[in-house]
Order: structure tokens, then sequence, then C-alpha cells
């Protein structure tokens, strides 16, 4: 699951339109992702110039 360190991001607003599914919005309180719509493709992870957007690995379940 894609993830943004809030303290981190500039509200720069470059990854918004390298996402290809539309998942991100800049508004005034910040950076959204839009969680039903984002594939976990780490392209706006990989653009971010600050490292706030991160993709969290689903940890396993041993239950
Ligand atoms: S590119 Fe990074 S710093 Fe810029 S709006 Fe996106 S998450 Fe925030
Ligand atoms: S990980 Fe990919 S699909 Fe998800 S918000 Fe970033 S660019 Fe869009």
């Amino acid at each position: 699951m894609l993830t943004l360190m809030e303290v981190l991001c500039t509200e720069c607003g470059a990854c918004v339109p390298v996402c290809h599914v539309n998942a991100l919005r800049l508004t005034i309180s910040g950076l959204k992702i839009d969680q039903n719509l984002c594939d976990d493709c780490k392209v706006c992870a990989l653009i971010c110039p600050v490292s706030a957007l991160q993709i969290e690995e689903k940890e396993l379940e041993t239950v």
C-alpha cells in the first residue's frame, strides 16, 4: 500500500501528473491518495524528490 509521509511532503505536486490512474490529488489539506485507484506501481514514489511516498509491503500473516 502506498503511504504518504506527510512531514516530508512539500506539496510540490510533482507526483500528481505521473500517476497513470489519477490516484493522487493535491488539495488544500495536502496530498491525497485514492487507495481504490492506486495499483502500487511505485512511479510516484520514485519521482518524489523528498521520498515522501513509500510502498509498504503487506506484512505476512502468521496466524
Ligand atoms: S512529489 Fe513528493 S513532495 Fe511533491 S507532492 Fe508528491 S509526495 Fe509531496
Ligand atoms: S503508486 Fe502508482 S498508481 Fe499508486 S499513486 Fe503512485 S503512481 Fe499512482
